[in-house]
């Protein structure tokens, strides 16, 4: 697997140009319209109507919503097929899109002892998308050992899309649907199909590329390898707003219709600054931030949104910690 990963990168050099901007975290800030879509729902609660997901907002409004975690879910499936493609390994069980990732494997004898940063080096999907081995005692009537608590959170991370109040609307309509056993016949379903302009946010902390971020601890130092993981993260993070993925996809497809918004990035150590796409004048506020170390690009259509992506993968590296100390970290590893 090294061996094509280097075999890949010696091909890409003549494409991988110096990188001109490092990116500590970057953030999205967008406005997003679908047209018709289910892409979020909340179950049927044992009735017959899939029921749409709803969120209360501050001023007691409640408003159309749709869970982060589906979104992370889709990202993190189309982030494997660009690792792979990119030569970055995968462990077996993000090959297998197992969701608990490592944690999938920890009890294998091969697995058992191995520490975070050796999980980080053998799987790009774990490094990005975080995953957590819980602590256990020992017990001796099972004859189970201890283990140890290995965690990494996400470094991709996505807010509940929340619909703007006032340009939301739901159809509700009714399907008929081949029951699960033939005694059951056909069934007739109620199913919800919604259209809306969206606050969406979404954060992606580059630092934490081959890092464990628990103890901040640098497991990948080799940048080429950190850059195509940083490139293959922020494809996915382009395709993921062009495209979208969610629920009820095979037979109600979003028309996406607007995506305007503000990439902030972070060139040094911080926190790329978030305003929601839910106040009118969230543009504005996030443009009147930038500054030397913070860049904003703002964008109103979805070729522009593309634009800055794709100058973005090309020319921009994840920094590392500051705490790092190449030298320190040696001696320690000692
Ligand atoms: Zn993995």
């Amino acid at each position: 697997m090294v061996s094509r990963f280097n075999a890949l990168v010696e091909r890409e050099k003549v494409m991988l140009q110096p990188p001109t901007l490092s990116i500590y975290e970057l953030s999205m800030s967008v406005r997003v319209s679908w047209q018709a879509h289910s892409l979020s729902t909340a179950g049927t609660n044992g009735s017959n109507k899939v029921m749409s997901r709803r969120q209360f907002l501050a001023d007691g409004t409640e408003t159309d919503a749709c869970s982060g975690s589906i979104a992370k879910h889709h990202h993190a499936v189309l982030l494997a097929e660009y690792l792979m493609a990119s030569g970055i390994p995968l462990c077996p069980a993000c090959q297998e899109h197992d969701g608990c990732r490592a944690a999938a494997l920890i009890e294998r004898p091969e697995y058992k002892d191995l520490s975070v940063e050796q999980i980080l080096q053998g799987c790009g999907l774990c490094d990005a998308h975080g995953f957590l081995v819980p602590a256990k005692n020992a017990n001796k009537q099972q004859g189970t050992e201890a283990r140890h608590r290995r965690t990494k959170h996400s470094l991709v991370e996505f807010s509940f899309a929340l619909g703007l109040p006032e340009r939301w609307r739901e159809t509700m309509h009714l399907f008929t649907r081949i029951g699960d056993s033939k005694e059951e016949g056909q069934m007739l379903m109620k199913m919800p199909a919604r259209s809306g302009d969206y606050a969406l946010v979404v954060r992606y902390r580059s630092v934490g590329i081959g890092v464990d971020i628990d103890k901040w601890r640098v497991a990948i130092a080799n940048e080429q390898q950190r850059r195509v993981r940083h490139r293959a993260i922020l494809s996915t993070l382009r395709d993921t707003l062009l495209s979208p993925d969610g629920a009820m996809t095979a037979t109600m497809l979003p028309h996406l219709t607007g995506l305007a918004g503000v990439i902030v990035v972070r060139k040094d150590v911080g926190r790329a600054p978030m305003y929601s796409a839910l106040k009118e004048d969230y543009i504005a506020r996030l443009v009147a931030m930038k500054c030397d170390t913070c860049l904003v690009y703002p964008f109103e259509t979805v070729d522009a949104f593309n634009a800055i992506m794709e100058d973005l993968i090309a020319t921009s590296a994840p920094c590392l910690p500051a705490s790092y100390c190449p030298q320190q970290q040696v001696v320690e590893e000692k």
